[in-house]
């Protein structure tokens, strides 16, 4: 990598502006899910110990009227954030003024400050989220060092990541960044063989130029979910009420042609005539009668996904088998877990929110070797564009 990361910048007595991802969910004014705030604590402790004044900024969901401000204030995980790290938190309720600037003035070493929701430049004509050149330079300007940790918004150019990174003399990549980049590095380069992409997920218009790199990568693609039947329709098979999308069916049969026998779709599905949890039926083949939907894959295609898995060294997994928020529907999901969990030796990634989640809801967190906090830049990574995040960092010397 040659980026620079922690480790190559001295912090001692510096004041470092530090991106986070601080985005959590938030219902009746509690943190339901910590996780990103504990995944953040590694790069702040590295950066007390090494006696930096440490200036924290994060998004919080969206801001597009006033009252937004209300529900998507950092004041919450300023508190998550004191009790995890067992230091006191100086939040600032701005995003900018005179009081957060004597504030970060007054800083000490290993002091922490957080400032409010970057987003809420956002009300103020997108200054946040379209990289406004004054936001940027302005938060630029009240420190010396940046350190971008923000995974899940690498992939995005705002002014929090990019704009700062772009004006300040020094910068670095922190902890988790750098370790989702050495696990996504394992699948993008050199990855060990046999390397099986497994894809599912709502839609084939979300994930196009995914399948189309992995073609080109994986040795064999397996597709599942909701984007198979617009493959199926593309064959010419029956799809009956399934999710399709008509307007992809020639981009479907183009991916077909490109992938030849490394593309694998499923044989079989479990089809319901409507939407809901209610119990459906294995179809005898590929086709689905008129009056019913597939909303998962058949125990024909687990085993064939199953028997593709059994001798796979790098396994990458973005999107799940079927609807497996629905009990009726999650099995398809559960068996590709099952797979991969009983694999040794083998290097398995997941991407995705929705498969991430499908993954810890069936307890399979520990079984797999990764899973990426950042769909959208895990995704974007894996069709090998560039992340703007961290392309703003500084090389390595
Ligand atoms: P990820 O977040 O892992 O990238 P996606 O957002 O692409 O995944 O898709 C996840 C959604 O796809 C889930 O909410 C799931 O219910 C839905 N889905 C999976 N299979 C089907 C199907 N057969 N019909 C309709 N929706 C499906
Ligand atoms: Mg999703």
């Amino acid at each position: 990598m040659n980026k620079k990361t922690l480790k190559d910048i001295n912090f001692e007595n510096k004041k470092v502006i530090v991106r986070l991802d601080f985005n959590v969910p938030i219902e009746n004014n509690k943190i339901t899910d910590d996780t990103r705030i504990k995944a953040a604590l590694e790069t702040i402790k590295y950066l007390q110990n090494h006696n930096a004044k440490i200036i924290m900024l994060s998004h919080l969901g969206r801001i597009k009227t006033e009252a937004d401000k209300k529900t998507r204030s950092l004041s919450l995980v300023a508190k998550k954030l004191q009790e995890l790290i067992n230091h006191p938190v100086i939040f600032i309720n701005e995003t900018r003024g005179k009081n957060l600037e004597t504030a970060v003035n007054k800083l000490k070493a290993k002091d922490l400050l957080l400032i409010e929701n970057t987003r809420f430049e956002d009300l103020n004509g997108k200054k946040e989220s379209k990289n406004d050149p004054e936001l940027g330079k302005y938060w630029a300007s009240l420190g010396e060092v940046f350190v971008n940790d923000a995974f899940g918004t690498a992939h995005r150019a705002h002014a929090s990541n990019v704009g700062i990174a772009t004006y300040i003399k020094d910068s670095c990549i922190g902890f988790l960044i750098e370790k989702e980049l050495t696990m996504l590095n394992k699948v993008v380069i050199n990855p060990e063989r046999p390397f099986v992409a497994i894809l599912g997920g709502a839609k084939v218009s979300d994930k196009i130029d995914v399948i189309k790199q992995l073609l080109t990568k994986a040795d064999s693609v397996l597709i599942g979910g909701g984007m198979a039947y617009t493959f199926m329709k593309a064959l010419g098979y029956k799809i009956g009420k399934s999710l399709v999308e008509n307007d992809k069916v020639d981009l479907a049969k183009e991916l077909i042609n490109l992938g030849k026998d490394k593309l694998v779709l499923p044989v079989d599905y479990i089809a319901a005539p409507e939407f809901k949890d209610i119990k459906g039926t294995n179809t005898t083949d590929q086709n689905i009668a008129d009056n019913l939907m597939g909303l998962d894959i058949g125990t024909k295609t687990e085993k064939l996904f199953q028997d593709k898995l059994k001798s796979a060294k790098t396994i990458v997994w973005n999107g799940p088998m079927g609807v497996f928020e629905m009990n009726n529907f999650a099995h398809g999901t559960k068996a590709i877990c099952e797979a991969i969990a009983n694999l040794k030796n083998a290097f398995s990634l997941i991407g995705g929110g929705d498969s991430a989640a499908a993954v810890t809801k069936f307890h399979y967190e520990k079984k797999v070797s990764f899973i990426s906090t950042g769909g959208g830049a895990s995704l974007e990574y894996l069709e090998g564009k560039d992340l703007p995040g961290i392309t703003a960092i500084k090389n390595k010397n």
